[in-house]
């Protein structure tokens, strides 16, 4: 079973039968699949969703690249799929809509395209050295520019004041003030009546 990162960064090559199960649906899922099948590898590209590939390349048209290039490349895409159990050498899928299995056999790899390594050294080496440290955006875990944006706010608020929870856990277990949700605005003041 590889990652990612094992296939882009580190140079392995499995070959055979490989199945690359892509969570994703952006780019690094069907570049793997592309990279293997081009070295050599059977691969089937395996994900839930209805579509082999995210919303998000529809909308920038990316899909009008990514789909001929699969095609061309040989690669087989099962979609509404998921992997249940990984034995040896086989492979136990099913289908998300009605459940129902079956094996793969003979397969020689399994790429897990699932989630990504995030870049955190900064925060190993800062852990314990100060007051307050709050790991946040994509050094969390990575995910969209929305979420970054909303914890550099959420998390800027709380740098210097008093009785400030000290890291993320703190502050995510911290009651959130009543006036952080929305509310109607104050109805506006009777006027006095007049007999
Ligand atoms: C190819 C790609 C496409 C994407 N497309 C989208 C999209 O369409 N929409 C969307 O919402 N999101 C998208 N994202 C995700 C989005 O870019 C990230 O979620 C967002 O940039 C995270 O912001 P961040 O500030 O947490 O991290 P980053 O933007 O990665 O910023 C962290 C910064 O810290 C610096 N740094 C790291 N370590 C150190 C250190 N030790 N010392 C000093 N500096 C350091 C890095 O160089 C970097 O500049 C995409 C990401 C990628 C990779």
């Amino acid at each position: 079973v590889y990652t990612p990162e094992q296939i882009l960064d580190r140079g392995a090559r499995p070959s055979g039968k490989v199945i690359v199960l892509d969570d994703e649906g952006l780019n690094t899922g069907v570049g793997v699949a592309q990279v293997l099948a081009e070295s050599g590898a059977d691969v089937e590209l395996m994900t839930r969703w209805l579509m082999p590939v995210a919303e998000q390349l529809i909308y920038t048209f990316e899909f009008a690249f990514v789909l001929p290039t699969l095609k061309h490349a040989g690669i087989k895409v099962s979609r509404e799929t998921y992997i249940k159990e990984i034995g040896d050498r086989q492979v136990t899928a099913f289908d998300v809509f009605t459940n129902i299995e079956h094996t793969i056999a003979d397969v020689d790899a399994i790429v897990l395209v699932t989630a990504r390594m995030p870049e955190n050294a900064l925060v190993k080496e800062l852990e314990g050295k100060v007051g307050q440290l709050f790991e946040i955006g994509d050094a969390s875990a990575a995910r969209a520019l929305i979420d970054a944006t909303y914890e550099g706010h959420k998390f800027a608020r709380l740098i210097g004041e008093e009785n400030a929870p000290a890291n993320f856990a703190e502050a995510f277990w911290q009651r959130v003030p009543r006036s952080a949700f929305p509310s109607p605005a104050a109805p506006p003041a009777t006027p006095a009546m007049t007999p």
